[in-house]
């Protein structure tokens, strides 16, 4: 697909659970050889590939970085963590914490927010910028307000000029970066609505952060509007469960297989036949993944060599993409 990149990154082994970790025949910057229990090689190539020792700021600078400098010239971008459960989706993008001091641990989200005010402070006088920060999540095929959590069921029309609308959502003008990260704060611990420990509702939604960039430069009439979308997926992963949980695996599995299957058609050539209507996430990410903007898909994966067969579909669905 055309203005895509497509990346992987393993996380280093740090929790109780990972076990024997996976080994790699083979690696390089771009591709890498897995072997599995049977001393069968999997072979894979992305645009770029993240070991246990990458750095955050790596992550950031190839993934990121060209999108938000665009962002500020009017060109959208979108940007997505997808994986399972536990594989450093909301590490990549939060950081250890969003609001984290320590400048390795800093995730996505503040580093977008930095360069942002950073590239805009750069710009003359004659050029005014304005910042608008929204934040959704879908759980169970609803889209809630996290800046506002009573906006539970957010409608989504699709706009001629701007792609897609989430109707009436928050959006909260930032005019620094201290301010911005509150804001993610306030609306990430929103998300944690409903958690327990053995169902973490923060991974069983997926989060959108679109960042709106307004420019407007003096004696020009226009202004011009670029989005910059970050999505940190729910985890890709089919659980056993029952009850309300079998209800929530089977919502997040048809949401995934509607977003693999648009990506699928997009790659074939055959966006016409699409049915993005299918579900939430395909319905926001139509203007991101068929319309103009370019777009990072960053695969993460669990180090261990148990998770190997969710590794593995991980890894075929970003390779697809390739
Ligand atoms: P996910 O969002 O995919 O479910 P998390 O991002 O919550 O997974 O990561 C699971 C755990 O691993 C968290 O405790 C997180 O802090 C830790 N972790 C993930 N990636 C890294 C990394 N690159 N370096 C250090 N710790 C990480
Ligand atoms: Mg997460």
């Amino acid at each position: 697909m055309a203005n895509i990149r497509v990346c992987a990154r393993f996380r280093p082994a740090i929790l109780q659970d990972d076990g024997e970790v996976l080994h790699f025949a083979r690696s390089d910057s771009r591709s890498f050889t897995l072997q599995d229990e049977n001393d069968e090689h999997h072979t894979f190539s992305f645009d770029k590939v993240f070991y246990k020792d990458s750095e955050q700021a790596d992550v950031y600078e190839f993934l990121a970085s060209h999108l938000v400098r665009d962002v500020v010239k009017g060109i959208n971008g979108t940007i997505i963590t997808y994986g399972e459960t536990g594989a450093g989706k909301t590490y990549t993008m939060e950081g250890a914490n969003i609001m984290e001091t320590e400048n390795y641990k800093k995730g996505l989200l503040p580093r977008v927010v930095d360069e942002l005010f950073e590239v805009i402070s750069l710009c003359g006088e004659a050029t005014a910028y304005k910042i608008k920060l929204s934040m959704v999540e879908i759980y169970m095929e609803r889209v809630r307000d996290l800046l506002d959590l009573s906006k539970d069921n957010i409608q989504i029309e699709e706009h001629e000029e701007h792609g897609m609308l989430l109707c009436g959502s928050t959006e909260i003008l930032i005019s620094d970066g201290e301010e911005a990260l509150k804001l993610l704060s306030s609306g990430i611990a929103n998300r944690a609505v409903g958690e327990s420990k053995t169902n973490k509702a923060s991974s069983r939604s997926h989060c959108i952060y679109i960042f709106t960039v307004e420019k407007e430069v003096a004696n020009e009439k226009r202004v011009s509007t670029g989005k910059l979308v970050l999505v940190d997926l729910t985890g890709s992963e089919t659980t056993d469960a029952d009850g309300r949980a079998l209800e929530e695996a089977k919502t997040i599995k048809k949401s995934l297989s509607a977003l693999e299957n648009m990506i699928d058609a997009l790659i074939s050539g055959q966006e016409n036949h699409i049915s993005f209507r299918d579900s939430k996430i395909t319905r926001i990410l139509q203007a991101t993944l068929g319309g103009s903007f370019q777009t990072a898909l960053l695969c993460c994966c669990s180090p261990g060599l148990c998770h190997f067969p969710k590794t593995l579909c991980t890894l075929l669905f970003g390779a697809r993409i390739k």
